[in-house]
């Protein structure tokens, strides 16, 4: 995998003015970004950020997707309805909604089907919990949360994205060190190369505190294909070095 995906989660997060500012400066100052990126927005900023990207290189993202066609779901948002903003991405199965929402590794891989049938890409996170990391359970959790999305998945496996976050590490300013990312990278590369057609094509990308200090380093490891960067995504200067540090590693 040579070319890099920086995707950024702006969580809940941002408003008109603040959205303005942070697109322009980022669309602006990736110029000719030699990885792809993406800002994965709140939905109500969808058409927002649509707007504002247009004619730019920076791609658009949610940060979830209903399992379901349409109907009466409260609440949900459609992949249909994500692709005729012009989304390109959809997060599913952030760790934030996994614990808060108590989304299983079953609906996760239902959220993937979804968003692939519409074509928007999911970017499918998996990743263990300090007390699972601690227990020794860090393979048997991501290859049991990947294995659900491949199971339901089947031959589409390689149109998706996979986020490694290793929960821990999420907004708490430890990040996994670039040895500890790879171990698992590899792991799901592995799982995925079993069950793929094109293995190649999906990227893994690692996500947890990821930012324009240590960026370099995860990036520069053999399985580690882009980040998906949450408070560093907020800031443009920070987005920006995180995404030079991508397009470095890209080439
Ligand atoms: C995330 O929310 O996906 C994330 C990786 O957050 P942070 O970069 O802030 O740890």
């Amino acid at each position: 995998m040579t070319r890099k995906l920086i995707a950024g989660n702006w969580k809940m997060n941002g408003s008109l003015a603040a959205n303005e500012a942070l697109v322009r400066a980022v669309a602006q100052g990736m110029g000719n970004a030699q990885c792809d990126v993406a800002v994965c927005v709140p939905a109500p900023y969808l058409a927002q950020v649509a707007q504002l990207r247009a004619g730019t290189k920076l791609e658009l993202g949610a940060q979830d997707v209903s399992k379901h066609e349409q109907g009466a779901y409260t609440g949900e948002v459609s992949a249909a309805m994500l692709r005729e903003l012009g989304v390109r991405y959809a997060i599913v199965g952030h760790s934030e909604r996994r614990q808060y929402h108590g989304e299983t590794d079953e609906l996760v891989a239902d959220k993937a089907k979804a968003a692939l049938a519409h074509g928007v890409t999911p970017i499918v996170c998996v990743g263990e919990t300090l007390a699972e990391r601690e227990a020794g359970q860090t393979a048997d959790v991501v290859k049991r949360q990947m294995a659900a999305v491949i199971h339901v998945n089947g031959h589409c496996i390689s149109e998706i994205v996979v986020a490694y976050e290793p929960v821990w590490a999420i907004g708490t300013g430890k990040t996994a060190t670039p040895e500890q990312a790879q171990e698992v990278h590899a792991l799901l590369r592995a799982q995925l190369k079993a069950a793929s057609t094109h293995p190649e094509r999906v990227h893994i990308l690692y996500g947890g505190s990821m930012n324009a200090a240590n960026a370099a380093t995860l990036l520069a490891q053999p399985d580690i294909d882009g980040g998906l960067i949450g408070g560093a995504s907020l800031k443009a200067p920070d987005f920006l070095q995180i995404i030079a540090a991508a397009s470095a590693a890209s080439k």
